[in-house]
């Protein structure tokens, strides 16, 4: 007998079919023996859709409000699979993020999971031999007694942290995709499903573009090594034979991986937007009065390149913000142009970044300069690059997105 974490994501619970479908799903474990609490998202495109609508009432809306409006997605679907477990003679009780409670911190939109009480849910298991069917996405600031929610993509993190609060065996997601694939698979329809993944690959390919798994569920993970394992709701309940091993990718310690590749994965993004400054005069403190004020303002830059400028007296910057902080970025910097001194201002939000991630890197030299030498030889242009131990990302223009995808995959021989 095991405890187990169930997660369930938006297409997995679409609708009442589909929730039924994971009923069966749930029922296939507990008769199994296990103790399992199941964590649900809202049906999928209902957040999107809540969000709208906060958006329509006011462009200057209240977090606070956001978050009651936004959390009420997941409370539907725990509630009517909760029924759909009772009605197949599973006993069953919904929860949401302020009755277990799921403590988090203030940051409503982007909140931080503080504790959770674990003893409770595993006493309730004793106690009365029901299923917690638990709301994702949702927590509640102990002080205020709001309701709060976790960033988009966030019912991964409540799984991962439940998981670890009854110390689970395994955290199961459960999503339309049968594991983590080398590249995403509506892209490149040759990308392979991976057996096993590091955390610290998953946390670049999740930070990266790769949405299958939120950023902080993984960085939950590797901190209490909670065994990760993604896996597909679409598989019919009653075709899986409970002795053999499902398909699905393990997300684990990176000393359990015994066949490593240099390269596991890429990933991609659109979300970017590339800022050069052209013509700024070389000199100490011109970083720091470009950046200062763009962090004073909340907005990460990531890739940053300097280079001599036409003139071959001053210098050009070119750096990334996320495509969302664009605007406002353009206007922070304008607001410095005194301080900063510069002449021209060019920005770009048709461009995207590729990433190259892999543990192998760090013992293997000349991973990147193959992928630059492929891109050229497909007229695919790099405008920036960033490099660390395990990964390399490219800038480029957002059109030759899909192509450079492509052809970095079957470089590093990830179409098998
Ligand atoms: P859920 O609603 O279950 O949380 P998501 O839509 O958040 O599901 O994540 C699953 C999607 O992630 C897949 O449909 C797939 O298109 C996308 N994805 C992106 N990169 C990868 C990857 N490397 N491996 C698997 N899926 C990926
Ligand atoms: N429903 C939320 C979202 O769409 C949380 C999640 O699905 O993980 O972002
Ligand atoms: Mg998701």
């Amino acid at each position: 007998m095991a405890r187990l974490v169930m997660k369930f994501g938006g297409t997995s619970v679409a609708d009442i079919d589909r929730i039924r479908n994971v009923a069966r799903h749930v029922k296939r474990e507990v008769d199994a023996g296990h103790d399992v609490a199941v964590v649900v998202s809202a049906m999928s495109g209902k957040t999107n859709e809540l969000v709208a609508w906060v958006k329509d009432a006011s462009p200057h809306y209240d977090q606070r409000e956001y978050d009651a409006v936004v959390a009420s997605g997941e409370q539907v679907t725990s509630g009517l699979l909760a029924i759909a477990l009772q009605q197949i003679g599973v006993p069953a009780r919904s929860w949401q993020g302020w009755q277990l409670p799921i403590q988090t911190s203030d940051v409503h939109g982007s909140a931080r999971i503080l504790g959770i009480d674990g003893d409770a849910i595993v006493r309730r298991f004793q106690d009365k031999r029901e299923v917690a069917v638990i709301a994702g996405f949702q927590g509640v600031h102990g002080a205020t007694g709001r309701i709060s929610t976790l960033g988009r993509g966030g019912s991964d993190t409540s799984a991962v942290a439940i998981a670890a609060a009854i110390n689970a065996e395994r955290c199961d997601i459960y999503t339309d995709v049968d594991g983590v694939y080398t590249t995403d698979p509506r892209v490149v329809p040759q990308a392979q499903r991976l057996d096993k993944i590091a955390y610290e690959e998953m946390l670049e390919l999740a930070s990266l573009g790769a949405k299958v798994m939120q950023v902080r569920s993984v960085e939950l993970g590797m901190l209490h090594n909670v065994r990760i394992f993604v896996r597909s709701s679409f598989d019919k309940p009653e075709d899986i034979d409970p002795k053999a091993e499902p398909p699905g990718t393990l997300i684990c310690g990176e000393e359990e991986i015994v066949e490593q590749q240099t390269v596991t994965g890429i990933a991609f993004s659109k979300d970017e937007a590339q800022i050069s400054i052209r013509n700024v005069q070389d000199k100490p403190g011109i970083a720091a009065a470009i950046f200062g004020p763009l962090a004073d303002n909340n907005i990460n830059v990531d890739m940053i390149v300097q280079n001599v400028s036409a003139d071959g007296q001053t210098t050009d910057l070119t750096f990334t913000v996320p495509a969302g902080d664009y605007e406002r970025a353009v206007q922070v910097l304008k607001t410095s142009k005194d301080t900063i001194g510069y002449q021209r201002f060019d920005g770009a939000t048709d461009v995207a970044k590729v990433s190259v991630i892999g543990i192998g890197m760090r013992s293997h030299a000349g991973v990147a300069a193959q992928a630059f030498k492929a891109l050229a030889e497909k007229g695919i242009n790099i405008r920036a690059i960033t490099t660390s131990e395990i990964k390399f990302s490219v800038l480029i223009d957002a059109a030759s997105t899909e192509l450079a995808v492509r052809t970095l995959h079957s470089l590093y021989d990830l179409d098998k």
